[in-house]
């Protein structure tokens, strides 16, 4: 089926979805400044809607009349777990309501409100960070999903003779035996999409196969993108290497998507008509903070996602009005601490592990102050002087009295989610 026409069928059965596209596409056009007057003034909407008719912030926020933003409490995701009926605004229809749920990167699942007009506003703010590619409505999208309540008929991408007009596949990646990872690359060969979506460690080990494999991509491919996971310059490298196309990084959550996603340039924009986000210092990290501008069934105001980074001044290259921000180091419980009380960051034992191609996958897993084990799943051991220099790449870089242990695995255990975690500290 040719695009134009896909477009049109498919704007057909989701009218709600290109109508708040092409306000979002309008959004796109204001100036900087614009944009940031209009989302001061959806910030003050949504603090007022809150303390009207949510029942969690009425009490949170009583007695707090005048005092600025930032002086607002911070909702936690303990809260969300434990309040979750007083976060729901007394004035949603309870009929059309839906309990989402996510898996988290920690682990905890976390259950969270919304109606089928969040989740339209969630995918067309999705295909307008797709456009920042130069993808156009209509073009193939191929999406590797490891929730499986997401892949299932009426989740967040259930399949279906829908999936014909939307341009969309759905491929469940929550296993990675070699023969899957053979599918999807003759999935990419033969449907011939103009995107790929998917965790940054499903596309990368897909990456990998795809190179080992000297398994061509098809021209047709404009980007890759990452999502949900922390994004690995060697993974990056890797996967433009194998999809011989741009990697671009995207940020948001279930419960609060599109925050940020990234440019032609490489930069990553906030979506400041759908969010504002702050970054504050809390615990020696620079945290992020965001707020829902459109989330009024369950407004999100203040909320510590568990995440860090810094937001940019400057403008970039490619003429969008949104500010820029950079991902930090990543989601909190993946640090690892040492006996000196220094916090690292994962990159730093990602970096260890540089150039090691017999490796597949791997998980590093503090076990206490002194102890960090290496879980690999490799096509041969690693030798004696490889495993030496890694113990003394620890010494150096980590805590010189670390004992690194090494274990060889047949398969990586996953999230709930699928997701792949590279590092797991203490907590
Ligand atoms: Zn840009």
């Amino acid at each position: 089926m040719i695009r134009p026409l896909r477009h049109w069928l498919h704007a057909r059965q989701h009218p709600l979805r290109y109508a708040q596209l092409d306000q979002l596409l309008r959004n796109q056009s204001l100036s900087r400044e614009a944009v940031l007057k209009k989302q001061q003034d959806e910030l003050a909407g949504i603090v007022a809607h809150a303390c009207q008719h949510v029942p969690y912030y009425r009490e949170r926020f009583a007695g707090l009349d005048g005092a600025a933003f930032h002086d607002l409490p911070i909702l936690t995701k303990e809260a969300v777990a434990s309040r979750l009926d007083d976060l729901l605004s007394d004035d949603a229809d309870r009929a059309q309501v839906k309990l989402g749920h996510t898996g988290g990167s920690t682990g905890k699942p976390l259950a969270f409100w919304y109606d089928q007009a969040k989740h339209e506003l969630m995918r067309a703010g999705m295909m307008r960070g797709f456009m920042m590619s130069g993808w156009r409505p209509g073009q193939k999208v191929m999406y590797f999903w490891g929730a499986r309540h997401d892949t299932r008929k009426g989740g967040v991408f259930g399949g279906g003779w829908g999936d014909l007009i939307a341009a969309e596949k759905t491929i469940t990646a929550v296993e990675y035996s070699e023969a899957k990872l053979h599918e999807w690359a003759r999935a990419i060969q033969t449907w011939r999409p103009t995107l790929l979506y998917g965790y940054a460690s499903a596309m990368s080990e897909l990456a990998r196969y795809i190179l080992a494999s000297r398994m061509p991509m098809p021209d047709s491919l404009i980007g890759v993108y990452s999502t949900a996971e922390m994004l690995a310059d060697s993974q990056r490298e890797l996967m433009q290497h194998a999809y011989a196309c741009k990697v671009f990084n995207q940020y948001g959550c279930r419960e609060v998507p599109n925050i940020a996603w990234e440019c032609r340039h490489g930069h990553m924009h906030v979506f400041a008509d759908l969010v504002h986000l702050e970054s504050v210092a809390i615990e020696g990290e620079d945290r992020f903070l965001v707020t829902s501008l459109t989330n009024r069934l369950m407004p999100f105001i203040r909320y510590d996602i568990g995440d860090s980074g810094r937001l940019l001044d400057g403008e970039c290259e490619c003429g969008s009005p949104f500010p820029l921000m950079e991902m930090g180091m990543c989601r909190q419980n993946d640090l690892i601490r040492t006996r000196a009380g220094k916090t690292l960051h994962p990159a730093c034992f990602n970096r260890l592990l540089y150039g090691m191609t017999q490796i597949r996958q791997y998980q590093w897993v503090q076990r206490d102050l002194t102890r960090i084990e290496l879980n690999l799943v490799s096509a041969e051991r690693l030798s004696a002087e490889v495993a030496a220099t890694l113990q003394a790449g620890i010494h150096r870089d980590v805590d010189a009295g670390m004992t690194l242990e090494i274990r060889y695995l047949d398969e990586i255990p996953r999230t709930a989610a699928g997701k792949h975690r590279f590092v797991i500290g203490m907590g």
